[in-house]
């Protein structure tokens, strides 16, 4: 019985084709958090074009590439990073004592990540985007994913497949600090100065 009681625990905090947390478990396991694991980094990802992967290679290749994207996840994740499916194919991340720096580069690796295990497993190829902030002390999860929600809207504007950190974004929604360049323009200054 206890046994049966624990699966059934399981399997309502999980969802059943990519066994990642579902919403709910998402949240509470946030809201169990410590405080003293600020700043902490939220981030949505919304795989790119996914209908006209179903509508091209069918719903079962559709449920593969949901389930590889999930395996990328957990295995470029900290095992103390949270990912959860929110639902469809939009996934939520909570990456605890992380900056959003910081995550904006593990996303980055993701992307680099996910287009590998594609040509690897074999099955058509799709990007995904992201939209990541950083979350106040005592703000709750859904706030920092309203933010990382408007910085993903704009990241599917600028043309999909990329990472917008909200911090990097001005009032009118522009993208005034682009990490990933701004980060190679300061390599290279460092590669010149030696
Ligand atoms: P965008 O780049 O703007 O996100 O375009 P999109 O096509 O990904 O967005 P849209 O919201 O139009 O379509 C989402 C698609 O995701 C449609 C739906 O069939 C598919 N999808 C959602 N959940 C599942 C699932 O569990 N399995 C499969 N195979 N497809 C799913
Ligand atoms: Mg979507
Ligand atoms: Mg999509």
């Amino acid at each position: 019985l206890l046994r049966v009681m624990a699966e059934t625990q399981l399997q309502a905090s999980t969802d059943t084709l990519t066994g990642l947390l579902n919403r709910r478990s998402l949240s509470e396991k946030v809201s169990a958090m410590q405080e003293d694991l600020q700043p902490m980094a939220v981030a949505m990802a919304d795989l790119d074009h996914f209908k006209a992967l179903n509508d091209t290679y069918g719903h079962d290749t559709g449920d593969r590439a949901l389930r590889l994207f999930a395996r990328v996840l957990r295995d470029s994740l900290r095992s103390s990073d949270v990912a959860s499916r929110y639902g469809g194919e939009e996934f939520a991340i909570a990456f605890p004592d992380c900056s959003a720096t910081d995550a904006t580069r593990v996303l980055d690796a993701i992307r680099t990540h996910l287009d590998a295990a594609l040509t690897v497993g074999g099955l058509p190829k799709f990007t995904v985007s992201f939209g990541v902030c950083e979350t106040q002390p005592g703000e709750d999860l859904d706030a920092g994913l309203h933010r990382a929600d408007e910085a993903l809207m704009r990241a599917k504007r600028l043309g999909r497949d990329r990472v917008v950190r909200y911090e990097g974004l001005n009032s009118e929604g522009e993208v005034v600090e682009d990490l990933t360049s701004s980060r190679l323009a300061r390599d290279f200054a460092v590669q010149i100065e030696e």
